[in-house]
C-alpha cells in the first residue's frame, strides 16, 4: 500500500519530533528527517530515530542534489554510520544515486548500513537510491532508473524531476508500472501534482506531502491536509477515475474542492485535479491526447476554462467525438466527457448553469422562458453562452454592451436572423423593459467592489419587485448590483448560483448521478471565504 510521507527539515530534535507528531496526527504514515543542517550530531540523530512517532527515512541531502548539506561525502557517510547503526535504526536511508555510483568506498560503507541479500549484519534499514533534477526531465532518466533497479543493495528506487508539462506525469506513471522493486516516481512543480496525488493509483512506494504550506521540501508539494481532504488520498485506488480543470492559470480554481467534495459526498470513485496546460492548441491537443491514450489512468473528463474553450471543440471534432449543438453555436465548450465506450463529448454547462439559476428562482421550466425579455449586460465569453442559452429557449434577449459593435456582432452570430437577439449600447440600459437582467461584465468584481453596471437610481423606475437581477460575478458573492437590486425589492441571483449549477451539470455528465448542490454551495462559499 502506498504510504504518505511528510518531509521534515531538522533544525533541532524537539522541533523535528513536534513536527513528526503533527504529521502523525494529520495522517502521515512515515516521516523523512532531512538532517542536512543537523549533520554534526550523530548522537542526536540516533535519539531522533529512537523517539520518532512514525517509521522514518534518514536523509542528509547535499547541496549538489538540491539539499543543504555542504560538507564532503566522507564526513557525511561517517556521520550516517554513527547515527543509523545504533540501537534504533531508521526504516530507510536515502542516498543519492550519483554519490553511490561515483565512489566504491561509499558503496561499501552504505552496504554495511542497510539490509540487502548479501548483508550478514543484523540491520533492517532499507536503502532508497534517489535521483533529483530540479530543472527538467534528465536526458538519462531511464538509465538512472535502470541503474537503481540493477543495484542489489537498493531496496527502493526514487526518481524525481521538475515537470515542464502534464505529460511528465505520464512517464512517472509508466516508471511505476514498469518496476518490480518498490519505486517512488514524482514530478515537481505545479504541473507535477498529478504524480503526487495519483502515486497511490499506480502503486508507488510513497508520495510526499508537506506538514504546512510553508514547510514544503520540494516545489509543488501539497500539504498532508490537501492530500487527505482535498485530493481524496484514502479513497484513491487503481481504478479511480481521473478528472480535472484544464486552463491557464488554474492554481486558484475552486473546482477541485467542489468536485472532490461532490465525489466524497456521493461515494463516487473519482479524483479531480488542477490541470494547467500552456495556452496553445498544440499544447492542448498533445496533452489531452496523451492523457486519453494512457488507458490505466482512467482519465474520464475535465472542466475546461480560459484559454481552451474553443480548443476543446476543435479537439473533440478532430477526434471524431460529438460536440453539443449549442456549444458548437456558442463556439466554446467548458466540459469534456469521456464516455464508457471511449468516445468524447464536448458540451457547455455555463449556459445551463445560468438558465437553471434563473428558471429555479422564477419557479418555471426552461421552455417557459419564451415569454420573457432578458437584458444581458456585456458581450464577452460569459455573455455569449448566456445569450445563446436564453435565445435557444425562446427568450427575447437584448445585449447591452459598452462597445455596441461587439453586441451587434454577437447578435448577428447567435441570432441567425430570428429576431430574438437585439444589440444595444450600454447607455440605453436604463430604458429597458426586460424582466430579467444579467450582468456579464466584471463590474463589481473584487477589488472594484463599489462598481455596478446599473445606477441605483434606475431601480424603482421600471424595475422593482418581480424583476430578476442576476450578477454572474461571484467574488464577492453579494456585489453592489445585488445589494442595490435587493434594496429595490428585485429577485436577486448571485454568481455562486451559476457557478455551482454549471459544476453540477458537469458532475451529472461524469457520474450519472445528481450533484449534491447544497454541498457544492457550502464548499464554494468556504472557498470564497
Ligand atoms: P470578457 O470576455 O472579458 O468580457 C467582458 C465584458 O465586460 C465585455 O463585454 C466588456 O465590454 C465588458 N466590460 C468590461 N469592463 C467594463 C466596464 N468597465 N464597463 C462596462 N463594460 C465592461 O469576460 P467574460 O469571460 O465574459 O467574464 C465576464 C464576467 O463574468 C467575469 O468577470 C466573471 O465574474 C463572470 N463569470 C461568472 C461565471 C460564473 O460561473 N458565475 C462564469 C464565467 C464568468 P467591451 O466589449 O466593451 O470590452
Amino acid at each position: 500500500m502506498t504510504k504518505l510521507a511528510a518531509a521534515i527539515l531538522v533544525h533541532s530534535i524537539d522541533q523535528a519530533l513536534e513536527a513528526a507528531g503533527r504529521a502523525a496526527s494529520l495522517g502521515a504514515d512515515l516521516v523523512e528527517y532531512r538532517i542536512d543542517l543537523f549533520a554534526d550530531d550523530p548522537g542526536a540523530v540516533e535519539d531522533l530515530i529512537g523517539c520518532s512517532p512514525l517509521p522514518c527515512i534518514i536523509t542528509c541531502r547535499p547541496t549538489w542534489e538540491g539539499g543543504q548539506y555542504d560538507g564532503d561525502d566522507r564526513d557525511r557517510i561517517s556521520m550516517l554510520e554513527a547515527s543509523v547503526l545504533g540501537e534504533h535504526q531508521p526504516t530507510y536511508l536515502d542516498i543519492e544515486l550519483a554519490a553511490f555510483q561515483r565512489s566504491f568506498n561509499l558503496r561499501q560503507k552504505v552496504g554495511l548500513m542497510v539490509d540487502h541479500p548479501a548483508q550478514v549484519r543484523p540491520v533492517e534499514t532499507g536503502l532508497i537510491l534517489s535521483s533529483h533534477d530540479f530543472e527538467q526531465r534528465p536526458m538519462d532518466l531511464l538509465q538512472r532508473v535502470e541503474a537503481m533497479a540493477a543495484s542489489t543493495t537498493c531496496r527502493v528506487i526514487k526518481i524525481v524531476w521538475m515537470a515542464k508539462s502534464l505529460r511528465d506525469n505520464l512517464e512517472a506513471f509508466e516508471i511505476l508500472q514498469g518496476q518490480y522493486k518498490p519505486t517512488i516516481a514524482l514530478c515537481m512543480g505545479e504541473a507535477g501534482l498529478p504524480s503526487r496525488v495519483l502515486a497511490k493509483k499506480f502503486g508507488a512506494m510513497l508520495s510526499f506531502a508537506a506538514i504546512d504550506g510553508d514547510e514544503a521540501t520540494a516545489p509543488g508539494q501539497p500539504t498532508l491536509t490537501q492530500m487527505k481532504k482535498l485530493y481524496r488520498w484514502d479513497a484513491i485506488n487503481a481504478q479511480t477515475k481521473v478528472y480535472g480543470v484544464i486552463g491557464h492559470p488554474v492554481a486558484h480554481s475552486a473546482s477541485p474542492a467542489i468536485h472532490n467534495g461532490g465525489f466524497d459526498a456521493t461515494d463516487f470513485d473519482g479524483v479531480y485535479l488542477p490541470m494547467p496546460i500552456a495556452p496553445s492548441y498544440e499544447a492542448f491537443k498533445a496533452t489531452v491526447g496523451a492523457w486519453l491514450d494512457m488507458t490505466d489512468l482512467h482519465f474520464r473528463g475535465a472542466s475546461v476554462t480560459i484559454p481552451h474553450k474553443q480548443n476543446l471543440i476543435q479537439f473533440v471534432r478532430e477526434q471524431g467525438g460529438e460536440v453539443e449543438e449549442l456549444a458548437q453555436k456558442i463556439g466554446a465548450a467548458n466540459t469534456l466527457t469521456v464516455r464508457d465506450d471511449g468516445s468524447l463529448f464536448a458540451s457547455n454547462t455555463d449556459y445551463a448553469g445560468a438558465l437553471d439559476a434563473v428558471v429555479e428562482s422564477l419557479g418555471i421550466e426552461r421552455h417557459e422562458l419564451a415569454d420573457f425579455r432578458v437584458a444581458v449586460i456585456g458581450a464577452g465569453g460569459a455573455a455569449r453562452s448566456i445569450v445563446a442559452g436564453f435565445a435557444h429557449y425562446g427568450a427575447t434577449v437584448t445585449v447591452y454592451n459598452r462597445t455596441r459593435e461587439k453586441a451587434q456582432l454577437l447578435a448577428d452570430e447567435l441570432g441567425c436572423g430570428d429576431g430574438k437577439i437585439i444589440a444595444a449600447s450600454l447607455e440605453t440600459l436604463c430604458e429597458s423593459v426586460s424582466q430579467v437582467f444579467i450582468n456579464c461584465t466584471p463590474l463589481g468584481m473584487h477589488p472594484h467592489v463599489d462598481q455596478s453596471p446599473i445606477e441605483p437610481t434606475h431601480f424603482g423606475k421600471n424595475w422593482g419587485p418581480g424583476t430578476v437581477v442576476f450578477d454572474t460575478v461571484y467574488n464577492p458573492r453579494f456585489t453592489k448590483l445585488i445589494k442595490d437590486a435587493r434594496e429595490a425589492g428585485c429577485v436577486t441571483i448571485d454568481g455562486t448560483q451559476m457557478f455551482i449549477r454549471q459544476a453540477a451539470a458537469q458532475f451529472e455528465l461524469w457520474t450519472g448521478t445528481d450533484a449534491p448542490l447544497a454541498e457544492f454551495e457550502k464548499i464554494l462559499l468556504s472557498e470564497l471565504g
